[in-house]
């Protein structure tokens, strides 16, 4: 395991308890710790096979001037303050449109081969749990559009794809991510084989970051793997989340939704 500490943060790369959703991650604050250069940090920074910039476990940052706005996020981020939390951009929420969020379409690529029923599959368990806790969110399976499954696609709002790298095991985008970068990455051995968690609870966490949601545990109440500010809570904290690494001081073994998670997703769209 390699780290590089930054800052009151720490950026590094960890494919934690070999369940790791993605690397690199960000780790918690400690002292006698070192700012590493731009150069260094993008050096230890993940790239996809779309050459984007892999941050914060699995959120895209895309390519070279958006990694750069991150790294100077981070080394500017004061200490956090005080579940489910949205992502915010400007201060503003992360989110779709009452309309968009009754159409997320997303095609699942023919590229997956023999491992693509499990993906979709997994997508489709993914998706019910969130579909679940409200009837203001609303995701559409297109398989029509499988042959040509990419961000290139405008038939479909996203694409999921799969990605060479074992490194991590999927990976999103926010609400705000441009069309050209709107994909959910997923490699579908390690999608099949991460233990205790399931292939749709693994998809169910993406499809939170694809409603806007970030990672539960960069809340102060998690002690650790704080990423940043840039989000408005929407519950009390919830170290059960499905949007909190267990390995970030969290309690799911199986990183299920809970009942927090449904309450927020509700405070965002509605119930
Ligand atoms: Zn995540």
């Amino acid at each position: 395991m390699k780290r590089i500490r930054l800052g009151a943060i720490a950026l590094g790369s960890v494919a934690a308890l070999g369940l790791g959703l993605a690397a690199p991650s960000i780790a918690a604050p400690e002292s006698g710790t070192t700012v590493p250069t731009y150069q260094e940090f993008k050096a230890s920074t993940l790239q996809d096979i779309d050459k984007q910039y892999i941050v914060n476990g699995d959120e895209p940052a895309g390519t070279n001037a958006d990694l750069r706005d991150f790294y100077d996020r981070m080394v500017g981020a004061d200490a956090p303050i005080n579940g489910l939390i949205v992502n915010t951009v400007g201060g503003v929420d992360d989110k779709w449109s009452a309309t968009q969020a009754l159409n997320l379409t997303y095609c699942v690529s023919n590229k997956f081969g023999t491992s693509k029923t499990n993906v979709v599959n997994a997508m489709n368990q993914g998706v019910a749990l969130w579909e679940g806790a409200t009837s203001k969110v609303n995701f559409t399976y297109v398989p029509a559009q499988d042959a040509s499954c990419t961000t290139r696609n405008n038939a479909v709002l996203f694409s999921v794809e799969p990605t060479n790298t074992t490194q991590y095991i999927a990976r999103a985008f926010f609400p705000s991510t441009a069309k050209r970068s709107r994909n959910v990455l997923v490699n579908a051995t390690s999608l099949m084989s991460s233990g205790s968690w399931t292939p749709g609870n693994i998809l169910g966490h993406e499809l939170g970051h694809t409603l806007g949601f970030r990672h539960e545990h960069t809340r102060p109440e998690a002690g650790t793997c704080f990423e940043d500010n840039n989000w408005r809570p929407l519950t009390p904290y919830d170290k059960a989340s499905i949007m909190h690494y267990p390995q970030c001081n969290g309690s799911s073994s199986d990183l299920s939704m809970t009942d927090t998670d449904r309450a927020g997703v509700r405070a965002l769209y509605g119930s």
